[in-house]
């Protein structure tokens, strides 16, 4: 039944994976590991002529230090338990603090689209309301002008009316300085809670030899929520990919890495491959 299963797992994994027929591949024993994904919970609090919060999460991929969005898939998933039924070695990966840049920087990018939506209709607001006070007091003066006319024109002290003008300045000024006061956004930021949540997915190692005896040790991962395989790291640039191709000097990356390969050196390829190679080691590590 394992074979069956370990076959069937192979067998998506070269259906799923675009590998360069140039490489050769060796795969090891697929493991069942348990991965987290760490969901940063951030309130955020606009602040102007009212107060209104917004309750936002950002994920990311233990394993890999990638964003993710699959709260909403997670959720729907009928299978959710408080702990892991099975106690699974864990994958291991980035700590909670050591991922908290990347979902506070994430955080930012979500704020900067709200607060712009935000500020936009605090314009249009302010626009309107300082048009309505403007046209209120601008009236109340030109009457009081009027009446200072007459005043004068009846040859009587207009003095009492000239206070009046000033005094409704004074105001009109004041009301447009207090409303402007009112609709200056003010954003207050905090982390409120962190929700690890764990699954089981299947890893399986990978080993792509180029014909110039360069390779890598890669992990493909197999997420039996998704029936998909995960994105694999590219050994050069770190970017997702599910496409591994063999460069013109025997090295092995993604094909976002193609065009930059002429100005990379084969020295610097080697040692992406070596970290790449230590960082499967220490995992592997970490796992015994
Ligand atoms: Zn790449």
């Amino acid at each position: 039944m394992l074979q069956f299963i370990r076959v069937m797992i192979l067998l998506k994994l070269r259906q799923q994976l675009h590998i360069d027929k140039n490489l050769n591949i060796e795969f090891g024993i697929p493991r069942i590991l348990h991965f987290t994904l760490w969901f940063y919970w951030f309130q955020a609090t606009f602040v102007c002529d009212e107060k209104t919060q917004h309750l936002f999460e950002v994920g990311i991929d233990q394993y890999y230090g990638r964003l993710t969005r699959r709260f909403q898939e997670l959720l729907e998933s009928t299978q959710i338990a408080s702990a892991p039924m099975i106690p699974y070695p864990d994958i291991g990966g980035l700590a909670p603090t050591e991922a908290y840049p990347l979902a506070r920087s994430e955080a930012i990018i979500k704020l900067r689209s709200m607060m712009k939506n935000y500020k936009m209709t605090l314009t249009t607001h302010l626009t309107q309301e300082s048009n309505l006070i403007t046209k209120y007091f601008d009236g109340m003066i030109a009457e009081a002008e009027e009446q200072k006319k007459k005043t004068l024109n009846l040859g009587k002290d207009s003095e009492v009316i000239q206070q009046r003008k000033r005094s409704l300045e004074l105001e009109k000024q004041a009301r447009l300085i207090e409303l402007q006061k009112k609709m200056t956004l003010k954003v207050d930021v905090k982390l409120l809670n962190l929700l690890s949540v764990v699954m089981p997915k299947i890893a399986t190692p990978l080993k792509p030899t180029s014909k110039h005896n360069l390779s890598a040790d890669l992990i493909v991962v197999w997420n039996p929520l998704t029936e998909i395989v995960e994105p694999i790291s590219c050994p050069h640039c770190w970017n997702p990919t599910l496409e591994l191709i063999q460069g013109s000097r025997g090295t092995i990356h993604c094909t976002r890495c193609k065009d930059e390969e002429t100005n990379t050196s084969r020295k610097e390829s080697k040692k992406t491959l070596r970290n790449q190679t230590e960082r499967v080691s220490a995992i592997n590590r970490k796992q015994s």
